[in-house]
């Protein structure tokens, strides 16, 4: 069966196609820029890229490009009946997801609702949805939620110290995210130690623009560092992460207006905000080497953050299999993993210094010594093919969905 994974931003559509259950990429691309100037569709055909370029005013039109291109000369498929499912991250699930679903129009009100808690995320998520639906009608579509993994995170964990009715009436808790990454790479690591699945203790740790860490206890997430939204937990591209809140208050005093923050916290924030030349790791790291002292402090506070929630999970956990480095940040920087994992020792984490910096440029494998008790992994991340795995999954259980 082939599988259609879709990835919806708000002027982006990544799309890769699967033959299942192989997990086989026969094509993928990206649509950018629709609706702007200057929009195109990136196709990748045999070992080339392609780039078309043209106006596409809408997610419909990008959509309906994607499908000309798949069944067009530089195609994989003689029709686009041959697509069997389409899958679709959708970042915000609220409390009412804990795993992928068929879409239906119940489902599609749900991910409407949870807009509130996603803004920039699922409207377009939901666009992308809605135009798969109106190329491909008489395709099942699954969605599959970033929020979901996090569904076993215990209520000691998401309750915030506030006051308990913003919980009641406004659904204020954490919820977490890059559920799908920190479940395959969990999933991954337990078969990597040949561990049961459901027996793993391990802390994965996803560094990419946005980045997050979860506590995995058995195989399920029972803490992570993002909230209510992706601000919270570890220093990020542009986001803060954890800092105290009455500096908003302080700011606000000073003239700032709740747009403004907004902005200061989520887009200029972070490595941006502390190097105060970029939030790409690559550029700060070779400016640090070149002696620039912000570029250095930033990466220092961001692998300093890192640590701190390697102790919290581990007291969270008591025992940690392993824990498990993914993520652009995480795949390719050797240097933020040996700056994270300096000197825990003590709590039984042993990087071997060669091992780590040769396990970069989507390597897999082990980092740690082979005496460290822990054991430190790096694992590519695969979140389409988790999203392809959870879509061919339902359709599976649902065989009246394949006739
Ligand atoms: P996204 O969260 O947008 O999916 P990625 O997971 O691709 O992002 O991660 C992007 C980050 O990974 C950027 O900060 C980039 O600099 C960093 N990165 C990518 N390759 C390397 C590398 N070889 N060395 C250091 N950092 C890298």
């Amino acid at each position: 069966m082939k599988v259609l994974v879709v990835n919806c931003g708000s002027s982006s559509i990544k799309y890769q196609l699967y033959e299942m259950p192989e997990k086989r990429v026969i094509s993928k691309g990206l649509v950018e820029r629709i609706g702007e100037e200057g929009s195109a569709l990136q196709h990748h055909y045999a070992d080339e890229i392609r780039r078309l370029e043209g106006q596409i005013a809408d997610h419909e039109e990008g959509m309906a490009l994607i499908l000309e291109t798949l069944t067009g000369p530089d195609g994989v498929l003689e029709t686009a009946e041959e697509i069997g499912a389409v899958g679709h991250r959708v970042v915000h699930g609220g409390e009412e997801f804990t795993g992928s679903v068929l879409i239906t129009p119940e489902v599609i009100a749900s991910i409407e609702r949870f807009a509130d808690l996603a803004p920039l995320h699922n409207p377009p998520n939901l666009t992308g949805i809605r135009a798969a639906m109106h190329e491909l009608p008489d395709v099942p579509q699954v969605a599959c939620f970033d929020t979901a993994f996090h569904a076993t995170i215990p209520e000691v964990a998401y309750t915030y110290a506030l006051p308990y009715q913003l919980y009641e009436k406004f659904g204020i808790r954490r919820y977490g995210f890059h559920g799908t990454s920190h479940r395959y790479v969990a999933r991954r690591a337990a078969e990597l130690l040949g561990i049961d699945k459901y027996a793993l203790n391990c802390i994965t740790i996803h560094l990419g623009n946005g980045s997050s860490m979860t506590a995995v206890r058995g195989g399920r997430s029972v803490d992570t560092s993002m909230g209510l939204t992706p601000l919270e937990g570890l220093v990020m591209g542009t986001r803060t992460g954890d800092f105290d809140p009455a500096i908003l208050f302080y700011l606000a005093d000073r003239g700032y207006d709740v747009t403004s923050l907004n902005k200061l916290c989520n887009k200029q924030s972070g490595l941006l905000g502390i190097s105060g030349k970029s939030n790409d790791m690559r550029t700060l790291l070779q400016r640090s080497e070149q002696g620039d002292r912000r570029a250095k402090l930033a990466i220092d506070v961001f692998c300093y953050r890192i640590k701190k929630y390697i102790g919290m999970y581990m007291a969270v956990l008591g025992r940690v299999d392993a824990i498990v480095f993914t993520g652009g940040i995480g795949e390719n920087a050797s240097a933020v993993r040996a700056n994270a994992c300096s000197n825990l020792e003590g709590l039984g984490i042993a990087l071997d210094a060669e091992r780590n910096e040769q396990t970069v440029a989507r390597r897999e494998g082990a980092v740690s010594t082979p005496e460290s008790p822990t054991a430190v992994l790096v694992i590519p991340t695969d979140e389409e093919a988790a999203i392809a795995d959870d879509t061919y999954r339902i359709m599976r259980s649902n065989p009246c969905l394949t006739t």
